[in-house]
Order: structure tokens, then sequence, then C-alpha cells
């Protein structure tokens, strides 16, 4: 009998519990949101998440701060938001980089199929290669004959072992069957900084960094990664067109920690779809040379979906390549 009423006085204490929740849930959000993206300020990932972010602000009437945790490609602010509380409080806005670190690193300490609740997808983002605008080659036939040619006297930006910027220059590198010396940054917002400063030879980086610096005449430009040339770059050849088989575009997606209750999920996943359908959003988008997702891609289960064939399609590319980090 003592039992019974124990258990019954726990199943009262549980269903109390649900209404709480399911109450939280309803009022959510009562105070600003985090979204850590994990590489430095003024780099292509946080411009997006800015974008992104004020739109998602003013639906939510609430703050959405972004703070930048640069490091290790991303999976230090990746790392960081798998442990962050469940509240709805802390997200992450990621890149592709989300389903390769898991062939990149021996020991990475997240899952990203299982320690992350999908929002939705973001954009996909066109990458550049570009270089300091006194590098000797002037064309992409040039630049590849040249990095032949020179190697590992050439020095190659990315945003470290698991950034799209080391992923694109590792295809690069394979594709040509040269190595260049390679220099890690926090994020490609400094990487830039250094290739306009002349420090840096190249990067191969997303056109949310690029775009104006290839515009105002501060990088050389020599392709866009694209099958097809860029309305708001309509010079820029693309790899293909230079006899290069090296074609990506960058997607991002936004994830709550695991456990995060469904209806904050579904209101997060609102506020995303009504910035991705925002006026200054797009246009700001197109100038970048990316167009956001449709309202059907920026959901939970399209974002699973690019996670989990992404990380199939990057393992045996990787596995290929030979490239891991501890
Ligand atoms: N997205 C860049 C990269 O992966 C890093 C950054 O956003 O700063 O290279």
């Amino acid at each position: 009998m003592k039992k019974t009423l124990t258990a019954l006085a726990a199943g009262a204490f549980v269903a109390g519990l649900g209404l709480a929740s399911t109450a939280f849930a309803q009022d959510y959000p009562t105070k600003p949101i985090t979204v850590v993206v994990p590489f430095s300020a003024g780099g292509p990932t946080d411009t997006v998440a800015r974008l992104v972010a004020e739109v998602m602000s003013a639906d939510l009437g609430q703050q959405v701060v972004i703070q930048n945790v640069g490091g290790a490609g991303g999976t230090l602010g990746a790392g960081q938001v798998a442990t962050a509380p469940n509240d709805g409080y802390t997200l992450l806005l990621h890149h592709i980089g989300m389903s390769t670190a898991p062939s990149l690193y021996r020991s990475l300490p997240y899952d990203p199929t299982t320690d992350f609740e999908p929002i939705g997808l973001i954009t996909s983002v066109p990458m550049t290669l570009v270089a300091r605008k006194d590098f000797e080659p002037s064309t992409l036939s040039e630049l590849l004959e040249y990095i032949k040619a020179n190697g590992e006297n050439i020095t190659y930006a990315h945003a470290g072992i698991g950034s799209a910027s080391q992923l694109c220059g590792m295809l690069l590198m394979n594709a040509l069957d040269t190595q260049m010396t390679t220099v890690p940054y926090q994020g490609a917002g400094p990487a830039m900084t250094d290739i306009i400063g002349g420090q840096i030879d190249m990067i191969c980086d997303q056109t949310t960094n690029t775009t104006s610096q290839i515009q105002a005449g501060e990088v050389k430009a020599y392709a866009v990664t694209t099958p097809d040339r860029l309305s708001n770059l309509p010079d820029l050849p693309t790899t293909a067109e230079g006899g290069l088989e090296l074609e990506i575009g960058v997607w991002h997606g936004l994830y709550a920690p695991a456990g995060t209750d469904a209806a904050i999920i579904a209101r997060l996943e609102a506020a995303l779809q009504a910035a991705l359908a925002n006026e200054t959003v797009v246009s700001r988008f197109a100038e970048l040379g990316t167009v956001p997702v449709s309202a059907d891609e920026a959901t939970p289960a399209a974002l699973t979906e690019t996670l989990t064939s992404q990380i199939a399609l990057w393992k045996g590319v990787i596995e290929a390549a030979g490239v891991f980090a501890e």
C-alpha cells in the first residue's frame, strides 16, 4: 500500500513536471538567446549568423546574441553547445564542418547526430579561390601551374581542421597532388586580414567573406566552386571552366543541445523560417552570392537528412585524403 502511494505521488510529481515544462515552452523565450558561432567574428559564418539572428530576434521578441567561440576548426564551439543546458537559450550555428569533423578528428568530444536537436538548414554558400593582390598568377590556369611548381613555398590560410577553408584546400591540394604550407586561424575573418595585408598567399573561402574584398580589388580572385558563375561576381570563372575538379557549397544549419523541448524547437524553426523569408536577409544574401533555403528545408527533418548524408559523403573523401587531427 505504502509502495502504491509512493508510486502515485511520484506519478503526480512527474505529471506536474510535464505541465511545468509545457508552460515553460509556451512562454519561451523569456530572456536573450545565445547563438554560438564556432569561428571568429567578422568571418563568413559570423556574417550569416548575424544577418539571420537580427530577424529571429525581432520574431522571437528577445535578443539573439552571437557568441564567437573559434578554435579547432569549429569543434570547440560545437563541443560547448553539446554540453550546454538544453533549455533553448544556447544554440549553435555551424556549417559543413559539422559533417566533416567526425572523420577528421580521431577523438571528437561530441557526436553531431546524437548530441544536438537540428532546427533547420539556412543556406549554402559558394567558395572562391583568392590570393593577396600581388600574388604572381593572374588566371586560374596560371594559379594551378604555380601551385604545382611552388608547392610548400606557398602559404595557404584556413580556419582550422574541420573548417570549410581547410576542406577546400585539402580538395585543391589533392586535385593537384601538391602540398602547400597551411596556416591555421580561429576563423576566416582574421585569415582574410592577413591576406589583404600580404602576410599570407591564399585561401579558399566563402563568398560571404570574399565578395566585398574581390569587388574592392583587395584580393585577387581566380574561381568560384559552384557549377555556374555567380551573378554578383559574373567575371569569375568556375573551377570546372579551368579544368579543376573541385565543387563545394558550404551549407549551414542551426542546432540546439539534444533533449531540448519539441515546442521550443518548433518555435525556433518558425523564427528561422521568418528570418530566411525576410527581404533584407534575402537581398543581403544575394549581394554575398547566396540564397536562403526554402521554408521546407529550414526544418529539423531537412537538416537531419543533410547532416546524415554529408557525414557519409565526406567520410570517404577524407579517408582517401588521409587527413586527420587528434
Ligand atoms: N567558415 C569559415 C571556414 O570554414 C570560417 C569562418 O566562418 O570564419 O573556413
